[in-house]
């Protein structure tokens, strides 16, 4: 069973030096918590993908500390900056200074020096500088750059918190260092740069589209994003329980449109079987349920994701509160939609359709 740990400075050192000796670690960062390896230790990546059962096909992203530029970058032995044309080595410092550390990640091309299981035989590699200072500590102390992928068994919710971590994968693993409920709640935003400088978003996450338009040009990625992020499966994020995106919020459904789905799912079945978890963005919970009971004749757990609709609460809340419905004896989870997809609502909504159950 793993070992929970204080973010002291001895329990930091004594994480390090089992990542240093070649063992993998959970660790807190400012998105959800993630799987420590050290990046260039291929039987630690190795020990990564078993313990995750995550797919040889999904690179990983390596976590640096605080690293101010490309040539920082060049040094810890992870990019190769010369294949990088002027027009997007340009739009990559302006990246990194203005968002590290933080919740972005940047795909740049690979150093022959990095394994290729680290970037799943990619010619690319994806790297992020985190800004919990637990991890940072980590990573200085450890002297290496470490690939760290959510640390959840693939395909399900990402972890929020070092319980949750205990919960998915404590069997598997020794040490857990505890940096408290992580900040953002989602997974980090995902960027390449083409040739000509301009940014793609592969994942939407904390750092938003307009975010990156104040400084830089994007273009959409649309078909090619197969391709160019091999792990951005649309099934992921997944709790056991069907999860199902509803079409409004509860009280605006009405019994047509909210019926369909859950038919769909349980087909034949009495609604008054049924008990459902309830997602809502903001609002009333006691109001909803009697609003679901009357409309449907469902039987509801409901709980908010935020007090007054901030979508930054709503992110921090979603993954713990989805792992805590799953736990709980129901038969399905409905889930609210953002108002909109601006902004943060655009990563919720990305993780909302992935979670879902596909049709
Ligand atoms: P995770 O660490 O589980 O949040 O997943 C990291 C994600 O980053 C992967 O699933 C990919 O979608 C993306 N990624 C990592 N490395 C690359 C790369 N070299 N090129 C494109 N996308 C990448
Ligand atoms: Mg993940």
């Amino acid at each position: 069973m793993a070992k929970i740990l204080e973010p002291t400075p001895e329990n930091i050192i004594e994480c390090a030096k089992a990542i240093q000796s070649g063992d993998i670690v959970g660790v807190p960062t400012e998105t959800v918590y993630g799987l420590a390896a050290n990046v260039f230790n291929n039987s630690a990546l190795t020990k990564v993908y078993q313990t995750k059962d995550r797919p040889a096909f999904n690179p990983l992203i390596a976590h640096v500390y605080d690293a101010k530029d490309l040539v920082a970058l060049e040094k810890l032995g992870l990019i190769d900056a010369s294949k990088l044309p002027p027009a997007a080595k340009t739009t990559a410092e302006k990246l990194i200074t203005k968002f590290w550390p933080g919740p972005l990640t940047i795909v740049l091309p690979k150093n022959a020096k990095v394994p290729d299981f680290a970037t799943a035989g990619l010619s690319t590699i994806a790297i992020r500088a985190p800004k919990h200072p637990v991890m940072q500590q980590l990573i200085q102390k450890a002297e290496t750059p470490l690939a760290a992928p959510s640390a959840n068994r693939s395909g399900h919710v990402s972890p929020t918190t070092a319980q949750a971590v205990d919960e998915e994968l404590g069997k598997s693993i020794n040490n857990i260092l505890d940096g408290g409920p992580c900040e953002i709640g989602l997974e980090s935003t995902v960027v390449t740069i083409a040739d000509d400088g301009k940014v793609q978003l592969l994942r939407p996450g904390a750092i938003t589209r307009e975010n990156i338009q104040e400084i830089a040009d994007m273009t959409s990625v649309g078909d090619s994003q197969k391709i160019l992020s091999p792990g951005l499966l649309a099934n992921h994020y997944a709790p056991s329980k069907p999860l199902l995106l509803l079409p409004s919020a509860v009280l605006s459904l009405n019994f047509t449109n909210s019926t369909e789905l859950i038919r769909k799912q349980f087909p034949g079945k009495p609604f008054q079987q049924l008990k459902a978890g309830v997602l809502l963005m903001s609002g009333d919970t006691d109001m909803a349920e009697i609003y679901l009971s009357g409309l449907l004749g469902l039987n509801t757990i409901c709980r908010k994701l935020s007090v007054t609709g901030d979508l930054r609460e709503v992110a921090k809340n979603l993954f713990k509160e989805i792992r805590n419905l799953d736990s709980q004896k129901i038969d399905l989870i409905l889930v609210e939609p953002c108002n909109s997809e601006a902004g943060l609502g655009h990563a919720i909504m990305d993780r909302l359709r992935r979670a879902q159950v596909k049709h």
